[in-house]
């Protein structure tokens, strides 16, 4: 694939992400997702500050790791942008990050209750999933991520994780490539549904193995069984395929 259609590609998998994950009520007016560049690692795309149901293509724009706007496009960006480039700079195998405000996630980033994936459709999700306090270092704040300290300070929290919760905010999902950040956004929500409605049951609570997070939790793209989802989710999102 030529450079040129690889970052037209991006930008248009970045427009059906955000389609996607409005349409699965994952984002609402707020929320973003990410793409790192195909062929310049040290960039990224994100859409403009605009609804993730409304981005277009041409709402995409480039950013440095550091929140920088590449170019002279001065459109204003959201402001939680360094959620993004910070995740990419501490993890080079990070392709893709989905922040979401989920509501059905949120529980989980304030209880001592830990969110844990429990069905196999969510594996993808890793078996811990640390909860950052934007408190913790920076003290009362308007729990924003709004600048790179805060940004770097959620990745490190992340590690090597797949994803982290935000005390009191919502989460941050690192996937190696676009269609696994957008699953096991999709995912997550449904899992801490499933969890929170077990608990409630009142018996005890079995959640998967390490082994079975390791073997359930593998998202292949190219792979008949995810692209099936895959349509299924473009479909729902009324998302019309690029050629
Ligand atoms: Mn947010």
């Amino acid at each position: 694939m030529a450079s040129n259609d690889a970052i037209e590609q991006a930008k248009w998998d970045v427009m059906s992400a955000n389609h996607i994950l409005a349409r699965e009520e994952v984002l609402d007016g707020y929320g973003h997702v990410s793409l790192r560049h195909p062929t310049n690692p040290q960039h990224f795309f994100l859409s403009r500050s605009r609804s993730p149901e409304l981005v277009t293509v041409e709402d995409i724009m480039e950013f440095t790791l550091d929140g920088d706007t590449v170019g002279n496009d001065d459109r204003p960006p959201y402001l939680e942008r360094f959620i993004h480039g910070s995740i990419f700079k501490a993890r080079p195998d990070v392709m893709s990050v989905v922040h979401s405000h989920q509501v059905d996630v949120v529980p989980y980033s304030i209880s001592s209750v830990p969110l844990q994936p429990v069905w196999h459709q969510a594996c993808s999700i890793g078996s811990h999933l640390p909860v950052w306090d934007i408190h913790d270092k920076f003290g009362d704040t308007n729990l924003l991520v709004a600048n790179l300290a805060q940004g770097e300070d959620l990745a490190a929290a992340l590690g090597r994780n797949k994803v982290a919760l935000m005390r009191g905010h919502g989460f941050a999902a690192a996937g190696n490539h676009l269609q696994e950040a957008v699953s096991m956004s999709i995912y997550l929500p449904k899992n801490a549904r499933i969890l929170t409605t077990a608990k409630l049951l009142g018996g005890s609570v079995t959640v998967a193995t390490p082994g079975e997070v390791e073997k359930a939790g593998v998202v292949r793209p190219e792979q008949p069984a995810f692209q099936r989802g895959w349509e299924y989710w473009l479909k729902r999102a009324g998302v019309k395929p690029r050629h």
